[in-house]
């Protein structure tokens, strides 16, 4: 009998995570990798949170919460919505589950059946897919190209729907590209969306990180109508640095997030209690560490963008959030001898000792992702010697 179900046969394991092992074999021999793989803010959680969920332990805090989350979390992310997004929930319309990621994975588990369609935007966040593909649905690509700031257009959006459509992924500030929707870009999607009676899953996890004077708008707040078909996902991990703490949370429609809590009470019960704690604390107490963080990032952003832009070969645009650069990189390929993008970052790890993500992973080919959450001296070095390795190859 064979050992594993068809459903993990096609699964792939995400390939930041697989470079990032690389990676770490490397610095294990001794070799001196510099890696901009990372998808986390490099600096600790806030003090503020760390003794808050410190303090709920001393308190006896460490049992099982109601499976949705707890009352007074609820609370605290319905406040940040209708504070950040002017959006208005209820506590039945709110999940607190185990990061963004679980919480995505939750949400299509609950609404799709064998075969729905979910659109998915071109360069895209390497989880969707296989999400969507374990839960039974199949992944629609459209491609946003870099003409077109790597974002999707309304007419694309249209001519993708089939009457198998579920759903349509934005993610704005977007991981990989760093690109952010406007709200009149938003507005023509939300209507094709409503036209055509889609729900809209809107991932906002990069709300916080936004450059040049850039304000988030979250599609939900166009209307009460496209409020109504639109689950909005975020969490605190990127914005309070607080990756390891899995907090992430969904609000929209009722019966949905009834569902995925009925779902995770059968799962995980509930995200960890401790961790709940220092979720409150990060919403209700002080937001200026966030704040600090983004300038940290968009002051990097500033001095390593021309930097980048000047190796040869390597062509980009100027994120205008999250902390991600995609530079494409088909010149620098064609001209240094490598047919692939995997080859190319494979080879970046092991003669110029720097790891990056190919884009493969995320449906553009001739791309590589950089993150700029590593101390800025560390990525200096990094575009020394990939600039090295291009120009000695070339
Ligand atoms: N969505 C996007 C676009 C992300 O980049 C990430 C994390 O990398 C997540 C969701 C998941 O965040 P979390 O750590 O809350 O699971």
């Amino acid at each position: 009998k064979q050992l594993l179900a068809n459903r993990v046969k096609t699964l792939t394991p995400s390939s930041t995570l697989a470079i990032t092992a690389k990676a770490k074999e490397l610095k294990e021999q001794g070799i001196d990798v510099i890696g901009l793989g990372a998808g986390e803010p490099d600096f600790n959680t806030p003090k503020n949170i760390l003794d808050a969920a410190t303090k709920s332990m001393e308190q006896g805090f460490t049992k099982y919460t109601p499976a949705g989350g707890l009352p007074a979390l609820k609370q605290a992310i319905i406040a940040k919505l209708q504070r950040d997004n002017e959006l208005t929930y209820k506590a039945n319309e709110v999940i607190v589950g185990v990061g963004a990621k679980h919480v995505l994975y939750t949400l299509f588990q609950v609404i799709l059946n064998e075969g729905d369609e979910v659109i998915i935007p071109i360069p895209y966040w390497v989880s969707y897919p296989e999400q969507v593909k374990l839960a039974g649905g199949v992944p629609v690509y459209v491609e946003g190209t870099s003409e077109q700031q790597y974002k999707i257009t309304a007419q694309q959006l249209a001519a993708a729907i089939t009457e198998k459509t579920k759903a349509v992924i934005i993610n704005s500030p977007s991981n990989p590209s760093g690109m952010v929707y406007s709200p009149e870009e938003l507005k023509a999607l939300a209507e094709v969306a409503e036209k055509h009676d889609i729900l809209i899953v809107s991932d906002e996890i990069y709300e916080k990180l936004l450059y040049n004077g850039n304000k988030h708008f979250s599609i939900a707040q166009i209307s009460p109508a496209i409020k109504a078909r639109t689950i909005v996902i975020n969490g605190l991990a990127k914005s309070h640095s607080m990756t390891g703490w899995r907090i992430g949370y969904a609000a929209g429609d009722a019966d949905i997030i009834n569902a995925m809590t009925d779902l995770a009470s059968h799962s995980t019960s509930n995200a960890t209690t401790t961790a709940q704690y220092a979720a409150i604390e990060a919403y209700n107490g002080p937001q200026d560490a966030v704040e600090e963080m983004r300038q940290a990032f968009e002051e990097r952003l500033e001095k390593i963008y021309p930097q980048i832009a000047a190796i040869p070969g390597f062509k980009l645009l100027k994120p205008e959030g999250a902390f991600y650069l995609l530079p494409d990189v088909a010149e620098a390929m064609e001209k240094t001898g490598y047919d692939n993008v995997d080859a190319f970052a494979e080879a970046l790890l092991t003669e110029a000792n720097v790891a990056v993500i190919p884009g493969s992973g995320f449906g553009t080919n001739t791309t590589i992702r950089l993150s700029y959450a590593i101390a800025y001296d560390l990525l200096e070095e990094a575009v020394r010697r990939m600039d090295k390795f291009v120009k000695s190859k070339w």
